[in-house]
Order: C-alpha cells, then sequence, then structure tokens
C-alpha cells in the first residue's frame, strides 16, 4: 500500500487544500494570546514552501483547542497566520470563516504561491462529527488535499479524513510521509538487533505497542513507572512506587509471552528511589533488585538507576534498529532525569536507525539538545502510538492510492 505524495502531484495554478497541526501551545499575557512553543508550526514549513515554490495557491485548514463545534474568539487561528507570515516572509491571508463565500472570495483573489489560513475547523460541530456536509463544503475550496496533519491522523473528522472522498486527489504531505518512512516503513522489516525501549507513566497506555513489537522486537528495554507493575508481576517489592493493581495479570501475560517468543524482557536492575516528589529530592539507589528487594517501604522509585544505564546503553550500542516511547524516570525533575537523559545520549551516540515516538519522549530528547542527533523525532503522541500498535489511521486510509 502506497499513498500518493505531495511530491507525486502537478501543482502549478492548483488550489491545494492543506491539513497541518497547528495545535501549539499559547499563553495569555497582557490580554494577547503569544504562541510559546512553533514547533508544530515549523514542523509544516517543508511541505508549505513546497506547495508555494511549485506555484499552489495555498489554503490551510487547522484546529486549534477544543471549541466544541461553536465559535469562540479564544480559540481563534489569527495570530497564527500572523506568526506563519513571519516565518515563511510573505503574507499569510486568513479566512474569517471556513467555509462558504467568505473563503471563496478570498480563494478567487489569490495567485500562486500565496497562503491563505481558515479560521479554526472545529468551529464546526460539522469537522469532528466527520460531516458529508462540511467536508464537501471544505473540498469545494480545492483542486485538490494534502494531509500533513499527522498528530490528528488518528481521527476521523471532516478536515482529516471525510474531504478526501470529495476531491479527485488527495496526497501526503513532506511531513506526513516522513512520520510514516519511520513510524511504519523502517519497522517493517527493522534492522537487527531490534531494540524497543519503553517507560512512561502507565503500562495500560502501553500494551498494545507491546503486544505489536512483540512480533518483531529482539529486545525490550523497560523503564517508567510501568516498570513497577511488571515488579509486582514478579512479586518484587514496589514500595510505593506507580503499580496498575488491575494490570498485573496483564503484566505476568506479557512476561510469558515474551519467554514463549524468545524476545528479551528487561527490567530495571536498580532503580532510584525517593520520599520526596521535588526539584531538590535526593534521591538514592535501591541497590540490585531481586525477587526479596526492591523498592523500600515509603519510597517511591522515580527513574532507573546507574546498572540499569549501564546494561541499557550496551544494548542500545549493540542495536540496529532502537524505538523509544516514554521517558525512563520523572525526568522534568532534574533529580529524576539520569536515566531518561543517558538513554537520550545513548541514542544520539550509536550509528543505529533510531525512532522517538510519544510525546513526552521526544519533548525529553529535545529539552536535552539532542532532537538533531537521532534519526526521528514524531510529532504525533496519540498518532504515533496507534500507529505503532499496527492499527489505520483514518487520516492515511482516506488518502488516494498511488497508481
Ligand atoms: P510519552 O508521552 O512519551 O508516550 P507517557 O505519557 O507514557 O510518555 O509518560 C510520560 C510520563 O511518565 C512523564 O510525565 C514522566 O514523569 C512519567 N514517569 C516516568 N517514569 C515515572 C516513574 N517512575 N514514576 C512516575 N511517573 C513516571
Ligand atoms: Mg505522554
Amino acid at each position: 500500500m502506497s499513498k500518493l505524495s505531495v511530491r507525486d502531484l502537478s501543482l502549478s495554478g492548483k488550489r491545494v487544500l492543506l491539513r497541518v497541526d497547528f495545535n501549539v501551545p499559547t499563553e495569555e499575557r497582557d490580554g494577547a494570546t503569544r504562541i510559546t512553543d512553533d514547533t508544530r508550526i515549523k514542523e509544516s514549513l517543508p511541505t508549505i514552501n513546497h506547495l508555494r515554490a511549485a506555484g499552489a495557491k495555498v489554503i490551510i485548514m487547522a484546529h486549534f483547542g477544543r471549541p466544541k463545534g461553536e465559535v469562540n474568539v479564544k480559540y481563534t487561528l489569527q495570530p497564527v497566520a500572523n506568526h506563519l507570515s513571519t516565518l515563511i516572509g510573505a503574507p499569510v491571508g486568513f479566512s474569517a470563516e471556513s467555509i462558504g463565500e467568505v473563503p471563496a472570495g478570498l480563494i478567487s483573489k489569490m495567485h500562486n504561491g500565496d497562503v491563505l489560513l481558515l479560521e479554526n475547523v472545529r468551529f464546526h460541530a460539522g469537522e469532528e462529527g466527520n460531516d458529508e456536509a462540511y467536508a464537501k463544503a471544505l473540498a469545494a475550496l480545492g483542486d485538490v488535499y494534502v494531509n500533513d496533519a499527522f498528530g490528528a491522523a488518528h481521527r476521523a473528522h471532516a478536515s482529516t479524513a471525510g474531504i478526501a472522498h470529495h476531491i479527485p486527489q488527495a496526497a501526503m504531505g513532506l511531513l506526513m510521509e516522513k512520520e510514516l518512512q519511520y513510524l511504519q516503513g523502517e519497522l517493517k522489516d527493522p534492522a537487527r538487533p531490534f531494540v524497543v525501549i519503553l517507560g512512561g507513566s502507565k503500562v495500560s497506555d502501553k500494551i498494545g505497542v507491546i503486544k505489536a513489537l512483540m512480533e518483531k522486537a529482539n529486545t525490550f528495554l523497560i523503564g517508567g513507572a510501568m516498570a513497577y507493575t511488571f515488579f509486582r508481576a514478579l512479586g518484587i517489592p514496589t514500595g510505593k512506587s506507580r503499580v496498575e493493581a488491575d494490570k498485573v495479570n496483564l503484566a505476568t501475560e506479557i512476561l510469558e509471552l515474551a519467554k514463549a517468543k524468545g524476545v528479551r524482557f528487561l527490567l530495571p536492575l536498580d532503580n532510584l528511589e525517593t520520599q520526596e516528589i521535588s526539584a531538590t529530592a535526593q534521591p538514592r539507589s535501591t541497590g540490585l533488585v531481586s525477587p526479596a528487594k526492591g523498592v523500600s517501604d515509603d519510597w517511591e522509585a522515580v527513574d532507573i538507576g546507574p546498572e540499569t544505564i549501564a546494561l541499557y546503553r550496551s544494548e542500545i550500542a549493540g542495536a540496529k534498529t532502537v524505538l523509544w516511547n516514554g521517558p525512563l524516570g520523572i525526568f522534568e525533575l532534574p533529580p529524576f532525569a539520569s536515566g531518561t537523559r543517558a538513554i537520550a545520549e545513548a541514542l544520539a551516540a550509536s550509528d543505529a536507525v533510531s525512532i522517538i515516538g510519544g510525546g513526552d519522549s521526544v519533548t525529553a530528547v529535545k529539552q536535552f539538545g539532542l532532537g538533531d542527533k537521532v534519526s526521528f523525532c514524531s510529532t504525533g503522541g496519540g498518532a504515533s502510538l496507534e500507529l505503532l500498535e499496527g492499527k489505520v489511521l483514518p487520516g492515511v486510509a482516506a488518502l488516494t492510492e498511488k497508481a
């Protein structure tokens, strides 16, 4: 299965409806909305620039926040239009309506290479409801549809999926293409050893990913809070660490499945434990873990320990493909960030194809300044997890097949 790419299209003079992920974090200051992190906007620039250079009229659709199908000035995309204009060094028009005569009039005056941003598609209930009428009204504004909103591709909404059925050509944008290349293409038949590092807060969030990757991975390296549900399954003391009591049986099942399949499933050898979750805490090492000795009573495990770091480092050094999802500790607090940092550094130093999926893991890697030292950081949290679970993303499924 291969989808049409924006690179396959003839674009000159075409009205291109481009769906992007502009759902950026903002803050209110002195009555004005400020964008606090424009990463998502920047990630869409290669596609926007490609379209402009090819002479397309670029009509951008995006959502912002959760206005729940109603017009709400708090969620207007107007500030994003201004910011985008600064980034591309050209004017960006703004249409206060996403469908109908207002955008149609503005579009009729566009020249090749011009850019117009439509107001928040979620001001219409038809967007999240994937209404045919709203999808058709959007489709009527363009000749071609391009979806670059990977972060929203797991949602079947009018502008991410429905629209594709009412327009002759629906293609993936450059960011979408890159996401699929790394999270799907590279992992179809990964160079081996294929090592999967999993952490984060809950094993329940990652069960689908663990099961899907159990068919492919040679080794799992487990960390983060999810490790302690596996500890519990093995009868290792967990102290006050976060354990999902209702997932202990499932953890046992996963351990047995790994054994049956000959997949190495490594748990922390040691941990950092603390009695205080704070930026000034001084965690101590649990020492080596055994069935009799794990996390101390009244202490909480918040990071992997030095022995585990050394072990995981050597596993990463020997890998040819590494996929990482989920921080190995509470990396937001410096005293509990060493495990996550060490793993990020090991990935940065390795020659393996290194792929990071998951919102917090990507934040961690970027926070350590290592974002450009790994092969790929996904821009989609939920979408990347669903893709790794082997699910079909509606926003991808709706695109036109390559002839
Ligand atoms: P991602 O967004 O990369 O998929 P998750 O959302 O699953 O990752 O988990 C991220 C969160 O897990 C972080 O906020 C981190 O603080 C938390 N976390 C990691 N290790 C622990 C731990 N040992 N105890 C409690 N929380 C943890
Ligand atoms: Mg997260």
